[in-house]
């Protein structure tokens, strides 16, 4: 769609891997647990008046808590911008904690690959997100539910929700977002 796609987790991983993440920031990524709100919505605010940006934007894993999604919508509204549409992709569980857990990347590339979906090459030097360990991926999976679930209500309340099937090859769940957006 020609538009940048602005992902929190994507700079907070770049701001730990230039050290430019504090330590308390590192630890609660690491344990799935979210940043502080303030945090993301610098981030966000910052990134999203950059030029690349004035033609729209895609935002991936943000908002994520009730105060992230009414900063976001003061934000937009002081600059005459808003959310035209919202897509929550749904998954069963189970098919996200092995999603994430046999997730894995090319250090050289930053090329993802899935261990069952999508093998690497047998020479692609392979890393795992530490977030991504079973144990830290059911924390955030019950993180979701407690502080990120409850906007999907807000949301639909706006009109703006689009639920899309989660569940498929990566070119059918690829299709399904494309119509999502693009359906008035
Ligand atoms: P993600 O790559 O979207 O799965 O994010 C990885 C991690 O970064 C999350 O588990 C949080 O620790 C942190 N993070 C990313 N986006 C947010 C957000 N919107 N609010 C709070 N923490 C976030």
């Amino acid at each position: 769609m020609g538009i940048p796609q602005v992902s929190t987790g994507d700079m907070l991983r770049a701001a730990k891997a230039d050290g430019k993440l504090p330590a308390d920031l590192v630890a609660q990524m690491a344990g799935g647990a979210l940043v502080p709100d303030g945090v993301v919505i610098g981030l966000i605010d910052e990134r999203t008046r950059k030029d690349d940006c004035a033609p729209g934007f895609l935002l991936d894993g943000f908002p994520r808590t009730a105060p992230q999604a009414t900063a976001l919508d003061r934000l937009l509204a002081a600059r005459g911008q808003k959310l035209d549409r919202v897509v929550a992709l749904e998954v069963p569980h189970d098919l996200l904690l092995e999603r994430a857990v046999l997730r894995r990347a090319d250090k050289r590339t930053g090329q993802i690959y899935h261990l069952k979906y999508n093998p690497p090459p047998p020479d692609a030097d392979l890393e795992v997100r530490t977030d991504d360990r079973e144990d830290v991926v059911r924390k955030r999976l019950d993180v979701y539910e407690a502080m990120t679930a409850e906007l999907l209500p807000y949301y639909e309340g706006h009109g703006i929700l689009r639920r899309v099937d989660g569940v498929g090859s990566v070119d059918e769940v690829s299709g399904r977002v494309v119509q999502a957006l693009d359906a008035k």
